[in-house]
């Protein structure tokens, strides 16, 4: 069964195309610059009977004049001859799509009808960064692939198991009751996944843990029995961690200093916190490699950024290990999360009391997969597990299919 999993954003299009139930997908790839003359598509088939070969690559540069002309060409590409890895577009059951925002109507993935494309449709006004893109994609999605059963999978949905006092914020009553101002959370699929294989590792189903997403956006979920209890995203993801360019949490009343007396627009203000603060604000430049360079360089302002993004999450860790009531493991994943031995370095400094005890040797081994960083003795285990976002999506589908 070949379900194809679908990330719309903006101008962009990424793709995963598995044989389920393999677990390793076929194909991967990303169309990016939809709408503009000079779009790129970056194409990669896996050899999944030798998956250390390097993946066959193809690249191209096209004029694509919206995402259904993107699409399309994502088909060629993957019925062209040789190695067509479908011979027609009829050939995908199930598309799972990538949905931002599910409010609080949707706890699971579900399977895309008119009324949810409409709830969708609702949701915009809470997401209007990213709904509207999914919402293209899914109605793109059901053109060229009308014989596939659609499926929603929403980055919301694994924080709807937060209980009122964790998603509730101290405002009027009626904020919540009627215009629904909570907090959701974000980056559910990758907190699942990620808390899932650290379960599994741990052979523990009810093992409390917490999960560290560092991407771009960074966010942290407290977990327990594989229930998400309380995340450091908010009613949006600007909140929690300080991030590439979102600022995370600040003092709401910076917001009305800038729009009063500093004469800001509301339209300046969200570009500030969302587009020019976080690591880029502090330093100059949101990636990471480039902040750590600085620092090696003797960069003063790379070396404060630094301190900030990891004092954020260390008092994180330690508001969940009350949240939880004690702690099992904590988890490092994406791509700062991954690879940035520096950044785990700093989190699990003077963490003694909170029973963390890092290995640095296993720190700075670059190793693929799950790895165990923790000194034997450490009480709680520190892991990085790679997230694999597209692939919870598949088997999410795969699993409301079956039922
Ligand atoms: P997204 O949130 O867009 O999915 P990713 O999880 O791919 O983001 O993470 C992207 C970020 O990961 C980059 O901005 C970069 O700062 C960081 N990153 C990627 N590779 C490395 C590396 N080798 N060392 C440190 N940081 C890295």
């Amino acid at each position: 069964m070949n379900i194809f999993v679908l990330n719309s954003g903006s101008s962009s299009i990424k793709y995963q195309l598995f044989r389920w139930p393999a677990e390793r997908p076929v194909c991967s790839g990303l169309v990016e610059r939809v709408g503009s003359a000079q779009a790129t598509i970056t194409h990669q088939v896996f050899d999944l009977q030798a998956p250390a070969n390097p993946p066959a690559e193809t690249k191209l540069t096209l004029p694509l004049a919206d995402h259904e002309a993107g699409l399309h060409e994502v088909v060629r590409l993957l019925t062209a001859a040789p190695g067509g890895i479908i011979a027609d577009p009829a050939d995908i059951a199930i598309v799972g799509h990538r949905v931002v925002h599910g409010g609080e109507t949707y706890a699971a993935a579900t399977r895309i009808t008119p009324a949810v494309k409409a709830e969708i449709k609702r949701l915009f006004a809470l997401a209007p960064l990213h709904n509207p893109a999914n919402y293209v994609g899914i109605e793109v999605a059901e053109r060229v692939f009308a014989q596939a059963r659609q499926v929603a999978v929403f980055d919301t949905a694994f924080h709807q198991t937060l209980p009122e006092r964790a998603f509730r914020y101290a405002l009027p009553t009626a904020l919540y009751t009627e215009q629904r101002i909570r907090k959701y959370g974000f980056h559910g699929t990758s907190h699942q996944y990620v808390a899932a294989q650290a379960a599994a590792y741990l052979q523990k189903p009810d093992a409390r843990l917490i999960t560290i997403h560092l991407g771009n956006g960074c966010s942290m979920a407290a977990v327990r029995d594989g229930q998400s209890l309380d995340t450091s995203m908010g009613f949006s993801p600007l909140a929690g961690l300080v991030m590439g360019t979102r600022s995370g949490d600040i003092d709401p009343s910076v917001l009305l200093y800038l729009l009063g007396p500093l004469g800001y627009t509301a339209e300046q203000v969200n570009t500030l916190l969302n587009k020019e603060s976080g690591m880029l604000g502090l330093t100059g430049s949101n990636d990471m490699r480039d902040i750590g360079a600085a620092l090696a360089a003797g960069d003063a302002r790379a070396a404060l950024a630094y301190d900030l993004y990891a004092y954020r999450i260390r008092q994180y860790i330690g508001a969940y290990t009350a949240v939880l009531n004690g702690l099992d493991a904590i988890v490092f994943t994406a791509g700062v999360g991954e690879n940035d031995a520096l950044v785990r370095s700093r989190v699990c400094e003077n963490m003694e009391f909170f029973g963390l005890n890092l290995d640095e040797d296993k720190n700075q081994q670059r190793l693929p997969g799950l790895r165990e960083l923790n000194r034997p003795e450490s009480r709680v285990k520190i892991l990085v597990i790679p997230t694999a976002e597209e692939l919870e999506i598949a088997r999410q589908c795969a699993d409301l299919l079956s039922r």
